[in-house]
């Protein structure tokens, strides 16, 4: 049977409870614990797939085709496993569950109330996760903190859980933030006294509570915490803030949380190995040469819009020794005059996926000038429409080229649905979504990258590639080098002549990881580390 962690959050959000949770996965699989998680996120919304990213973030999308929170590409990326549609579950889609069996009449005469319709929902979606994925632990993140009110039946179900499953078999993990007073030069233990307070009013007493803070945490603090929230000294974890989120894993266990798990649900674990992870941490706090990558996006004033990007090509950067130096561009500002400046120094663009119109022309800007001037160019799904539409006003000597996503009456719709598409009106999961096969042509620079001609990529999209410009296009050179096994679609497109300039319809930024670059990144910096603008020098030694 497996064994449940609950994680909670308390005094403010936005402390790091995914990434903590995340880590939390890679010190058990590093004892050779298998583990397995989920978020619980306590919105309406059945799936975080029609917000929008200024409210959400990145959506991240599981092979499975699921849109999820993008806490669950965190627990991917630190725990190297795939999830699923199991792992992401929201108030919406217990709210519709409970209520389509009540109209179905499967509860025929009773009242449904949300102690236990709606509770025994939730606790069913663990169960379901625990039995197929077989895990020794699951790891249950309980989205926002204590005390919202949408939050109120998930807690409920994992206090329930206590005695459902019985009190070995369950862990209750706080993770709280100790705010500093600048006044008297103090970490303040009040709110977090209050947080637990607040879960002990539903029943909950935390079995381990994990201090996130600004600043180190004395002994006398941990202390405290320990004596007014009923948890022992080593069970007060100090988080103190860490330059970079791949240390996370180290610092809990430090401080002795992997053992402490361990020990209190009396799971069978090997001594850990964490050699990979102080490598990776050593390696990015090392003073290596930067390599500057152009994000050209419209949400980029929200930085978590565009997360797993962002992370893959970190890995790729570190694995050509190289830091990466981000510079967000915001689409708009591309197309007002002059604004091509903002990518004077850029070694690489990259534009990555998006809806709707807005920031669309400075996308395309973005593109031509990376033709033009011959800098590495990385599309993902918006970004290869982009990139087809600015060659296509190229080749064919027009700016009417377009997706029909933008311009719906535009005589060259390069991007068009498909046919099957048009028909569908309902917003919610109705994209192309999750594992698609590609097949790349032989010996080209994809299936080079790749090192095999058949591959699995993630998808997230409405729109497509027009097969009707296929040729037109390929002659006078791009180049088709991914396709659907049937050969209809185009999944990825390459241009002759360039020196790196790739697009793909799918997101490969889903299935990187810190150790293991996804090909397209990692030779996208490959070749953007080669490339020289105005004014740099060659990095030394100088080749002869
Ligand atoms: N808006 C485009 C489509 O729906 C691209 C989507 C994306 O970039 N994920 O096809």
């Amino acid at each position: 049977m497996s064994k449940y962690i609950f994680v909670t959050g308390g005094v403010v959000s936005s402390v790091g409870k995914g990434i903590t949770v995340a880590s939390i996965g890679t010190i058990l699989k590093s004892r050779q614990v298998t583990v397995s998680v989920q978020k619980l996120d306590p919105y309406l919304n059945v799936d975080p797939g029609t917000m929008s990213p200024y409210q959400h973030g990145e959506v991240f999308v599981t092979q499975d085709g699921a849109e999820t929170d993008l806490d669950l590409g965190n627990y991917e990326r630190f725990i190297d496993i795939s999830l699923s549609a199991e792992s992401n579950v929201t108030s919406g889609q217990i709210y519709s569950a409970v209520i389509g069996k009540e109209r179905r009449g499967d509860f025929l005469g009773g009242t449904i109330q949300v102690v236990p319709h709606v509770t025994g929902e939730i606790k069913e979606r663990f169960r379901k996760l625990a039995q197929k994925s077989q895990a020794e632990a699951v790891i249950i993140e309980v989205g926002g903190t204590v005390g919202d009110i949408e939050g109120q039946p998930f807690l409920e179900a994992i206090r329930q859980m206590r005695n459902d499953v019985g009190r070995d078999n369950v862990l209750y993990i706080h993770v709280t933030f100790l705010p500093y007073l600048t006044s008297t030069q103090e970490l303040k233990t009040k709110p977090t006294q209050h947080s637990v307070n607040e879960l002990r009013r539903i029943g909950i007493q935390p079995d381990i509570i994990v201090c996130r803070s600004d600043y180190p945490i004395s002994e006398g603090i941990r202390d405290k915490i320990s004596l007014f929230c009923d948890v022992t000294r080593a069970a007060v974890i100090p988080l103190p803030t860490v330059d970079t989120i791949y240390e996370v894993p180290l610092v809990l266990e430090e401080e002795g949380l992997g053992q402490l798990v361990v020990d209190k649900l009396g799971l069978k674990a090997r001594s850990t190995d964490l050699s990979q992870w102080r490598e990776l941490a050593r390696r990015i706090k090392e003073p290596l040469e930067p390599v500057n990558i152009a994000l050209v996006g419209k949400y980029v004033e929200l930085q978590d819009a565009y997360f797993s990007v962002r992370e893959a090509l970190c890995h790729a950067a570190l694995s050509h020794d190289r830091c990466l130096n981000l510079i967000w561009v915001h689409s708009e500002d591309l197309e007002k005059d002059g604004g091509e400046a903002l990518l004077g120094t850029a070694q690489g663009i990259i534009v990555p996926g998006g809806f709707g119109v807005r920031g669309i022309e400075g996308m395309v800007k973005a593109a031509s000038y990376a033709r033009h001037n011959e800098i590495p160019y990385l599309g993902l799904c918006l970004g290869m429409h982009i990139m087809v539409i600015e060659f296509a006003r190229h080749v064919l000597k027009s700016s009417e080229p377009n997706s029909t996503e933008f311009y719906a009456d535009t005589p060259y719709p390069v991007i068009d649905l498909l046919p099957e598409q048009k028909k569908v009106k309902s917003k919610g999961a109705t994209m192309r979504l999750g594992d698609y096969p590609c097949k790349l042509t032989p010996g080209s620079r994809v299936a080079r990258a790749y090192g095999r001609d058949m591959i699995y990529e993630r998808h997230r999209h409405r729109y497509e590639f027009n097969n009707e410009f296929r040729t037109r296009l390929e002659e006078a050179g791009m180049v088709y080098s991914g396709l659907s096994p049937d050969g209809k679609l185009v999944e990825i497109c390459e241009l002759a002549g360039h020196p790196w300039m790739v697009s793909c319809q799918f997101h490969p930024e889903f299935n990187s990881r810190p150790s293991r670059p996804h090909p397209l990144f990692r030779d996208f910096i490959g070749a953007a580390k080669a490339t020289l603008r105005e004014g740099a020098q060659p990095s030394l030694p100088l080749s002869a």
